[in-house]
């Protein structure tokens, strides 16, 4: 043997990373399962079963392909690495390059040799460079470049159907009494069930946990859910956990998929005819637009990047994101119940529902972040960090996006069908049967309409406040509602 390649759980592809040129008879494979990972922290179970899951059949595939494979469970990584190294007399150790910046401090203080990480289609040294002729990091102008780079959806110079985005023709609500197609379920092995039993965690047939499963979903994506991705995007419904959105994120981050699979799919479809502009369009904007952008935002900004606070938000964590039974707000109370079961829920939930709570409540960034960690079966740093202090709850001033997503209620009514049976009322904003959401987006407004007043995407709302007569009662049922929210009662 001449080398250890050493796979973190998001490198498992046989064709990208490390692994790409590797063969039984000169590598050594190391995987290591450390409890710093397994019980370190108030991990949603579906998220250790996915990721342990994957990673145990992953090997196996490779020990049937004839490599040498050392699975060992470890305090930490580098715990690992040295029994491994040990046992194969100090061999050199390689692996992809990692995907925090924690990660790649050890493994490069220990020794480990890298090669680049290949698992996005933009390299990290090619997003710094064009973040840093940015005066804004607007992802529209990396998406751009990124179609005309990449040769997406181009019809020589200019966009085909004539334009960059199609989001005008998306945005519909969910229409009344919504069943959709059946969603996959992935049946359980012996690997499946040792880990289930390991983790204590009852199993579900909602993930999949090998390269076969991921490909299968992504088939099911593509057959049953493209051509309706783009209209329903934004809507929300409990009548449909996913409407159609594709579920591909646990594989393309744990590395089961790669991005330029699901992105011949996805071309291969469109030019098949079955699939409209707005769907195609809409779904390869996500992959090759904001996943690589939150990627290379990551790397650019640095590991500081995750302690910002600008809005200097202080509130604990409210009790309702941990316990739906805390809060009577229809819309938060059935999508923490959806997490709590799949450890899933869209991208509007995510950004409309939890993180416009977390920013309107004056929740701490950091400790809105360690939660969104836990629970999501997806959550990886690089991912986390950006989407939620950037995106999710504005903690960076505005550093890369333009303004925050506030929202009251009309916007979570207009877009779903949670407020028809809920306790409050969208439309109102003081009273008993106000709707928290509504009457603290105006409070958020008021507590920073000196810092928004200069943000010209910003001044039009904060100038609504002028308009609201009730105010200053307004300001009293937002303490009430806080005070509720802190208690869990509300
Ligand atoms: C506050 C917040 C936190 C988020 N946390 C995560 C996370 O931890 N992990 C994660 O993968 N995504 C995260 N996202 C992005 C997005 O919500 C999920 O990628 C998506 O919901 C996953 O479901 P899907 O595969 O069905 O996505 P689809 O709606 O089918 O989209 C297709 C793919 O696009 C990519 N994508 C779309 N938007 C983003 C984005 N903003 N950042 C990165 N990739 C994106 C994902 O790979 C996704 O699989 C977050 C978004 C917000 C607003
Ligand atoms: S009324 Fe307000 S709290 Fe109730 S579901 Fe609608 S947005 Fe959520």
């Amino acid at each position: 043997m001449k080398r250890i390649i050493y796979l973190a759980f998001d490198h498992l592809h046989r064709d990208f990373g490390a692994l790409k040129q590797a063969n039984s008879a000169d590598d050594v494979i190391a995987l290591v399962e450390s409890a710093r990972m397994t019980t370190g922290r108030n991990w949603h179970k579906e998220r250790l079963f996915f990721l342990i899951s994957s990673a145990r059949h992953f090997a196996q595939s490779l020990e049937d392909e004839g490599f040498t494979v050392e699975y060992i469970k470890a305090a930490t990584t580098i715990n690992g690495l040295e029994i491994i190294s040990d046992k194969y007399k100090a061999l050199p150790i390689i692996s992809a390059e990692p995907s925090s910046f924690r990660q790649f401090t050890a493994l490069k203080e220990y020794g480990v040799s890298f090669v680049e990480n290949d698992f996005f289609l933009t390299p990290r040294s090619l997003f710094h460079s064009w973040a840093s002729e940015q005066k804004s990091y607007l992802m529209e102008s990396f998406y751009r470049k990124q179609r005309t780079r990449l040769n997406i959806l181009m019809d020589g110079k200019e966009p085909v159907g004539g334009a960059w985005n199609f989001d005008k023709e998306n945005r519909l609500p969910p229409p009344k009494k919504y069943e959709g197609p059946p969603y996959l379920e992935h049946q359980r092995d012996e690997i499946d069930r040792e880990v289930g039993a390991e983790l204590g965690h009852s199993l579900a047939t909602t993930w999949a946990t090998t390269r076969t499963g991921a490909l299968a979903q992504m088939k099911n994506f593509f057959d049953n859910h493209f051509a309706e991705f783009g209209p329903l995007e934004d809507a929300m419904t409990n009548e449909n956990w996913a409407l159609h959105h594709s579920l591909l994120s646990p594989y393309l981050n744990n590395g089961l998929l790669h991005a330029s699979e699901v992105i011949q799919a996805a071309t291969n479809a469109f030019h098949s005819g079955k699939v409209a502009i707005e769907s195609a369009e809409g779904f390869i904007r996500q992959i090759i637009g904001w996943r690589e952008y939150v990627n290379g935002m990551y790397w650019f900004l640095g590991p500081d990047y995750r302690n910002n606070n600008q809005l200097e938000a202080e509130r604990r964590l409210l009790p309702l994101f941990t316990d739906p039974n805390k809060t009577q707000m229809n819309c938060i109370k059935e999508t923490v119940s959806d997490i709590n079961e799949r450890a899933w829920v869209h991208h509007i939930p995510r950004l409309m529902l939890l993180s416009n709570l977390a920013l309107v409540t004056g929740t701490n960034p950091q400790e809105f972040l360690e939660w969104m960690r836990e629970v999501f079966i997806d959550a990886s740093e690089w991912v986390m960090v950006p989407n939620v202090i950037g995106m999710g709850v504005y903690a960076d001033g505005g550093r890369m996006m333009t303004k925050p997503y506030a929202a009251g209620g009309a916007y979570i009514s207009r877009m779903s069908n949670y407020c028809k049976p809920c306790k409050y009322d969208p439309k109102l904003r003081t009273g008993e049967s106000a709707c928290p959401f509504t009457t603290l987006y105006w409070d958020f407004l008021d507590r920073h309409k000196e810092t928004f007043a200069k943000n010209h995407r910003m001044s039009q709302q904060v100038f609504g406040l002028n308009r609201l007569t009730d105010l200053p009662e307004l300001k009293v049922r937002a303490q009430e509602v806080l005070k509720g929210l802190e208690l869990g009662k509300l």
